[in-house]
């Protein structure tokens, strides 16, 4: 899902799509101009490796991301560092929410005979 940055609204629009095989719902609104608030909460399993054995195993992901997307190079005056860029002034939220899920799964997990 994507939508043109002039297009989103001041007032919270609503999305619900999938990525990854995890549910994504939330919504987002502009701040300003140049800034868009995005919340998504996530839902869904995904399937990692056990990193001390190898094995697969089902995380469960239950996530509430808040972040903030800002066209063009953002200067980070105030260091928030939720702040994604975006510079073709399209926000491509299966972008986001794959980054989002790539995060998770970058993380240290363990199955349960190595925790
Ligand atoms: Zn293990």
């Amino acid at each position: 899902m994507q939508i043109e940055f002039r297009k989103v609204l001041h007032d919270n629009s609503f999305l619900c799509f999938e990525q990854n095989g995890v549910s994504f719902k939330g919504s987002f609104k502009k701040l300003s101009n140049s800034l868009v608030a995005v919340e998504l909460q996530a839902s869904g399993k995904v399937l990692v490796d056990c990193d001390k054995c190898a094995k697969a195993i089902d995380l469960q992901i239950d996530e509430k991301i808040e972040l903030k997307v800002y066209d063009g190079f953002f200067k980070d005056e105030n260091e928030d560092l939720d702040v994604i860029e975006c510079f073709d002034s399209i926000i491509d939220f299966n972008q986001i929410a794959k980054s989002e899920i790539e995060a998770i799964m970058c993380d240290y997990h363990y199955c349960i005979n190595c925790k």
